[in-house]
């Protein structure tokens, strides 16, 4: 079995910590900072193999130096970053797999939020870890890639198996879900979902992972296909990728 270990940090950042029980072998994904992740290894007896970047950001990487100091863990991350993820070890490119024991990941290249950014598909244990390309009812900010290569990005992940768990890396989920509901109002799914955030929230409970299937119901930028979407951001006849250029540039200004 692969335990899946969601440590929140900073403000809304997730890093999360993968172990495989046969091997004992480790991987945390997205580490913002060190002094956490050696806390929840410590609790649990685990020694850290791997860190997998998913992007650039500092508060992706910020534990990497400490961690691989303290643990002599290997550091993973796209090879279009292989310059600019501190301590990187090995550089993937689209496709390539990647194993923590027996467990395998695929990498998927997923530009927009940044022009290396990765995500790593584990389909026998129906986990993805998609960093700051897909969040709950949202996506990432288009900091160095175009509109189009984002909704690229996303056609990919969201022809993914349903059951798929969506591990994101920032609890923005209630905000998502306002922007959404400002879109798409009569999205019964979204009203559900809304009201469910709400109440995990109010008792301070994390509202990541969904699911593939979650998200193509009431994520906007999944539903640039919807009727009533398209209806209400005045773009019936608009191209797909036209309707989420204008969805995020709505959403950055929300
Ligand atoms: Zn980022
Ligand atoms: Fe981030």
């Amino acid at each position: 079995m692969l335990d899946i270990i969601q440590i929140p940090v900073l403000t809304d950042n997730y890093i999360y910590l993968l172990h495989d029980t046969v091997s004992g072998e480790t991987a945390a994904v997205d580490p913002a900072l060190a002094e956490p992740v050696l806390r929840v290894l410590n609790q649990h007896g685990w020694q850290l193999t791997y860190i997998l970047n998913t992007h650039h950001h500092s508060d992706h990487v910020g534990g990497n130096l400490e961690l691989k100091h303290q643990t002599g863990c290997q550091i993973i991350g796209a090879k279009a970053d292989k310059h600019r993820i501190p301590a990187i070890d090995r550089s993937v490119q689209d496709g390539e797999i990647i194993n923590i024991g027996k467990h395998t990941a695929k990498v998927i290249t997923t530009a927009g939020h940044t022009s290396g950014h990765i995500v790593y598909y584990f389909a026998d244990d129906n986990a993805l870890f998609c960093g700051d390309t897909l969040f709950v009812m949202g996506c990432g900010r288009l900091f160095e890639g175009s509109a189009t290569e984002l909704w690229q990005s996303l056609q990919t992940l969201k022809a993914l198996p349903a059951d798929t768990r969506v591990y994101c890396a920032h609890e923005y989920s209630e905000n998502n879900a306002r922007f959404a509901l400002s879109v798409e109002p009569d999205n019964l799914a979204l009203q559900q979902k809304m009201r469910q955030i709400q109440e995990r929230r109010a008792n301070n409970l994390p509202t990541v992972p969904s699911t593939i299937d979650e998200e193509l119901a009431t994520n906007p930028f999944f539903r640039e296909d919807s009727p009533a979407l398209q209806n209400n951001l005045n773009c019936e006849n608009s191209a797909p990728v036209e309707v989420f250029a204008k969805l995020r540039r709505l959403k950055d200004n929300f």
